[in-house]
């Protein structure tokens, strides 16, 4: 049986585990199958693959892209097998969308400090390292100044929509994400339907809207996915024949009680999911 997770984040985004230790990580838990998905860069997917490679834990490139459709600013889409010889446009828009991050970071950190947070934008790009800065750094920089007691107080007082510091991604159309995908010869699959702040009508039209683009898939297994979520997923996947994937979404320790190979409802995936993502962008054209 195999043990899949095709949706991690490495310190080359905003996880806590090198691309190495992340692999050396999946391999202690027993998983067949990693696919590394940080936001906005494929600066980990060397390493993880080279390291995968020879101790038997078979590996799929990924990437993890924010997006907007309509009202809802948090439309997340995962590019499976991005690391082709066509990806050049992919990668140059990925140090775009880093650079935008860069911005947006110092726009959170300058909303805190009007709110009376003693944090620094110093102590966010420490956080950050080498990674794609995110909102678990300026979390954890807000731990550490003292504006919250953790990181979950971190996000739901300060860094979710409705409260000081948070700042809305630059804006990439869904579509436009899609598409950038699928030029790079990837799979596009709608991450975490679950998070979307729409009812399961809004959510059928961003499919429906999705699939004119060339989407392949949906992540009905998202570790966090409830019984009835995964349900409506699997009727998307059915309906739209789409590939139904699944992650545990694992940040190391920015994403405490999730761990690696976590799915919902505790499926197992099979192997030739990782075959089908690796391949079907080329497949459908
Ligand atoms: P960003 O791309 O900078 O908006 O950061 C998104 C990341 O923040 C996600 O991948 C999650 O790891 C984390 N995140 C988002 N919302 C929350 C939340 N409510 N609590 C904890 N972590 C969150
Ligand atoms: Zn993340
Ligand atoms: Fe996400
Ligand atoms: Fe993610």
């Amino acid at each position: 049986m195999a043990m899949l997770d095709l949706h991690t984040h490495s310190t080359a985004s905003d996880g806590t585990l090198s691309p190495t230790e992340l692999v050396d990580a999946a391999l202690a838990r027993g998983l067949t199958g990693l696919a590394l998905t940080d936001h906005d860069t494929l600066s980990g997917i060397e390493a993880a693959c080279a390291h995968a490679g020879p101790r038997g834990l078979r590996f799929l490139a990924g990437i993890e892209l924010s997006a907007a459709w309509q009202g809802e600013d948090s439309v997340h889409l995962l590019g499976y097998g991005v690391d082709g010889p066509q990806n050049a446009d992919l990668r140059a828009a990925c140090s775009a969308w880093r650079a935008a991050r860069l911005d947006r970071s110092t726009e959170m950190v300058a909303r805190l400090q009007r709110a009376g947070v003693p944090i620094t934008h110093a102590a966010v790009l420490a956080q950050a390292g080498t990674g794609a800065v995110g909102r678990p750094h300026v979390a954890r920089a807000l731990v550490a100044a003292g504006g919250a007691g953790g990181l979950q107080e971190a996000f739901s007082r300060w860094l979710v929509p409705g409260t000081p510091g948070y700042v809305p991604h630059a804006r990439l159309e869904a579509a436009a994400a899609v598409a950038t995908i699928r030029a790079a010869g990837g799979v596009a699959v709608l991450a975490h339907p679950g998070r979307l702040a729409l009812d399961t009508k809004a959510r059928e039209a961003l499919v429906t809207a999705l699939c004119t683009e060339g989407l392949g898939g949906i992540e009905a297994y998202w570790a966090q996915h409830d019984a009835a979520t995964v349900a409506w997923c699997e009727l998307m996947a059915a309906r739209h024949r789409l590939l139904a994937t699944g992650g545990s979404d694992f940040h190391g320790d920015n994403k405490p009680g999730v761990e690696l190979g976590m799915l919902a409802g505790g499926v197992t995936l099979r192997l030739e999911l990782m075959d089908a993502l690796g391949t079907r962008a080329a497949a459908k054209d």
